[in-house]
């Protein structure tokens, strides 16, 4: 299957966890791919299996300056970038009393100004065109309020109002905006989560499918919202959760 044939994508945060599953799942399906990321090791590794290249773009998406040039970098090596995926995104630990500036700051700065950014990087590249997709990448926290993760959980909505008013600009240009909002997903992001067996079981145990899903499980939900498999599709929020925002638990 090759849907993605001779079209080109820029996906944030490909070095790791989702992004890296994404990248291999489009490139697999006949896509060109540009990995934009900060931490370089991991990215190369990335790349070096899609057979290397100049695909790799050194990007900090909190910096606007940083993803303006990088799509200016793309659009040169590659042409037009048909379709934007916001995997980028760090955690951040904090409640209502004890988040300080900083962290509050670094959370909003790579989670959503960073996806803001390259949306608009993006709407302003296709200006023109008549067709192409964005996914972001939201979150449980971003569907419901998570007990000492306040900056986190902020941002991650603020990522589905995003995805919801960029849906509203650029479908009348043949452009749809969608979101992926994952429960816990095995991927450096949640490593430290299950170093603790007696905290990872309870943690499985909450989600009705028994388990916490794979990077792979999510690339490929982010794969049938870009297709045309998706055409009557944005403004969406998918949760890829094994369930676990369904419904409460019975009590
Ligand atoms: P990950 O830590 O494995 O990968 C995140 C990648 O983003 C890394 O390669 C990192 O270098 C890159 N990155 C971080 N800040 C950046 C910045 N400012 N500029 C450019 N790149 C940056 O995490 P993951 O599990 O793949 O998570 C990907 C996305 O999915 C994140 O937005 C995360 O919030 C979201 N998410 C993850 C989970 C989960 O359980 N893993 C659940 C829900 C949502």
């Amino acid at each position: 299957m090759a849907r993605f044939q001779g079209k080109t994508a820029f996906i944030t945060g490909g070095g790791s966890g989702i992004g890296a599953a994404t990248v291999r799942r489009l490139f697999d399906e006949g896509a060109n791919v540009v990995v934009a990321d900060l931490q370089q090791e991991n990215a190369n590794r990335v790349v070096a299996e899609l057979g290397g290249g100049d695909r790799l773009l050194a990007v900090d998406v909190s910096d606007d300056g940083q993803v303006v040039a990088a799509f200016e970098a793309a659009r040169q090596r590659f042409g037009a970038v048909d379709y934007l995926v916001n995997a980028a995104g760090i955690k951040g630990w904090g409640s209502a009393s004890d988040t300080t500036d900083e962290l509050w700051r670094s959370n909003m700065g790579a989670n959503l100004d960073g996806s803001f950014h390259t949306c608009r990087a993006y709407a302003q590249a296709s200006e023109g065109r008549d067709s192409g997709a964005v996914v972001n990448i939201s979150s449980q926290a971003g569907l419901e309020g998570l007990p000492a993760r306040l900056p986190y959980v902020t941002s991650k909505h603020g990522v589905i109002g995003l995805t919801r008013a960029a849906a509203m600009d650029l479908a009348p240009r043949g452009i749809r905006v969608n979101c992926v909002a994952p429960g816990i997903i095995n991927s450096p992001f949640t490593e430290a989560m299950f170093a603790d067996p007696e905290r990872a079981r309870k943690m499985r145990a909450a989600y009705p499918i028994g388990r916490e899903g794979r990077p792979e499980e999510v690339a490929s939900v982010i794969a049938f919202l870009l297709s045309e498999d998706a055409s009557f599709m944005t403004g969406a929020v998918v949760p890829v959760d094994g369930g676990i925002t369904a419904g409460a638990a019975s009590f």
